[in-house]
């Protein structure tokens, strides 16, 4: 393994992220494996000995005039190579070098940073399930063998660039001021002596206030101050109960846009798909859409991570028990993951598809009540009577895995789910009916 440069060692890292591989093997039967060319010819070489037959152990598909190659999936869509129940057989016959560096560096995420010459931030992916219940160490302690890797990663030039997004449409910050506002909202999830709902509301409050003075610039020290100062009085108001969360039910445009997330995060890409055909891709599409429909009618099919039943949306609002977000399991869950997004910034995440920073954190404040109505759904698949820290942990995981790489403010439709997405406070009108079921005729 090359041996880290001092710049690379003191890479920094994204905070509130813990994470310990539990060899579970999860990784391994759910994500698409992507190889370099050098590792495509390696493992056609020595692969088929490892795996104990011959044949082809990788898949080549044209994807925007560029040829991508991505290790085969057994019929199950694990990848062949997984042996059960978490047995890798590459790292079993040719040691843990043999594999291939996509699987090597996850969950690890190197988010770039303003400084071109700063080494990227270091964070890590809720997809796993160490990182989703905060297994482990700090993100600190594995740094040394992340700037290994990072490494690797840049001299087979596998670090996509980082996307540039403009606050709003027509207003473009400057990347620095784009971080000044993730960290004001970092400061208000880093707090911990105000429960989450508080928090939120702080936060969709004060970037309501943001986006609707719509300045110039955040750069200039007026407006550094103004900011600074629309977030301490919308505190202070918050704390004095001046300011509330919603009270009146979401509008049906923003319950539309939680339906379509939903189905996002419910219906993920099988990894086999990334080597499928055109046609089985355009299927896969078709049934996206059939997908979309049924979360709109309330009758989605959910199936929450690391649980084996599949339950329908309608039934979860029904009758699964309710999600209190002040409770312990779903604070401590929540504000990791706030904290862990914002402190990377989430905005640069390579995989990050959106194009407005105020449609990303509209997503981000929409994870609140996804991650109430997705916990209650893995509660009721394990027929719980009470939400707790592990239903969090798989609604984090399932939400994570659509998180911010769909290209949600593409196109005309785009631009009608951007500026839904941009009402921050229509997400926080979303949580009473995502957290409890609804009041019977007698108690309403
Ligand atoms: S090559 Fe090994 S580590 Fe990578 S996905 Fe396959 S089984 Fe898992």
């Amino acid at each position: 393994m090359p041996s880290p440069d001092e710049a690379t060692r003191r890479l920094p890292v994204a905070r509130a992220t813990r994470f310990a591989c539990r060899r579970c093997g999860d990784c391994c039967r759910w994500r698409p494996v992507e190889l370099t060319p050098a590792e495509a010819e390696r493992l056609e070489r020595d692969g088929p000995a490892a795996l104990g037959r011959l044949g082809p152990v990788s898949a080549t598909v044209r994807r925007r005039g560029r040829l991508l190659r991505f290790l085969r999936r057994r019929a199950d869509g694990a990848c062949i190579f997984l042996a059960d129940p978490a047995e890798c057989r590459l790292q079993t016959a040719l040691g843990a070098e043999a594999k291939p560096l996509a699987c090597r560096t996850y969950p690890w995420e190197f988010v770039p940073r303003s400084a071109a010459e700063a080494p990227p931030l270091l964070a890590a992916s809720f997809t796993c399930s160490s990182v989703a219940r905060a297994e482990g160490e700090g993100l600190t302690s594995q740094r040394e063998e992340a700037a290994g890797l990072l490494e690797e990663l840049e001299a087979a030039s596998r670090l996509p660039p980082a996307p540039t997004p403009a606050f709003a449409r027509a207003l473009r910050y400057p990347r620095e001021d784009l971080e000044r506002l993730c960290e004001l909202l970092l400061a208000e999830f880093e707090d911990a002596r105000r429960p989450f709902p508080a928090r939120a509301l702080v936060a969709a409050k004060f970037l309501d206030l943001v986006a609707a003075s719509r300045f110039p610039s955040l750069r200039t020290p007026t407006t550094r101050r103004q900011l600074d100062a629309f977030h301490e009085g919308i505190r202070a108001q918050t704390e004095r109960g001046l300011l509330r969360a919603p009270t009146a039910p979401p509008s049906r445009a923003q319950r539309l846009l939680l339906g379509s997330l939903l189905a996002r995060a419910c219906r993920p890409e099988p990894p086999a798909l990334a080597t499928a055909s055109g046609l089985r891709r355009a299927a896969h599409r078709l049934g996206d859409g059939l997908a979309l429909l049924a979360f709109w009618a309330g009758s989605g099919l959910v199936q929450p991570w690391d649980r084996a039943r599949r339950v329908v949306l309608g039934t979860v609002r029904r009758t699964a028990p309710r999600a209190d977000p002040a409770a312990p399991c779903a604070d401590a869950a929540l504000t990791r993951y706030f904290v862990a997004k914002l402190s990377q910034p989430f905005l640069y995440a390579p995989h990050h598809a959106l194009r407005t920073a105020q449609a990303s954190l509209g997503l981000l404040l929409r994870v609140y009540p996804m991650a109430l109505l997705l916990a209650r759904a893995a509660c009721l698949a394990r027929s719980g009577t009470e939400v707790d820290a592990s239903d969090y942990a798989s609604a984090l995981r399932t939400i994570d895995r659509a998180f911010a790489r769909t290209a949600w403010d593409r196109g005309a439709l785009g631009r009608l789910r951007a500026r839904l997405l941009g009402d921050f406070d229509a997400a926080l009108a979303l949580v009473p009916s995502c957290a409890a079921p609804p009041p019977t005729p007698s108690a309403a």
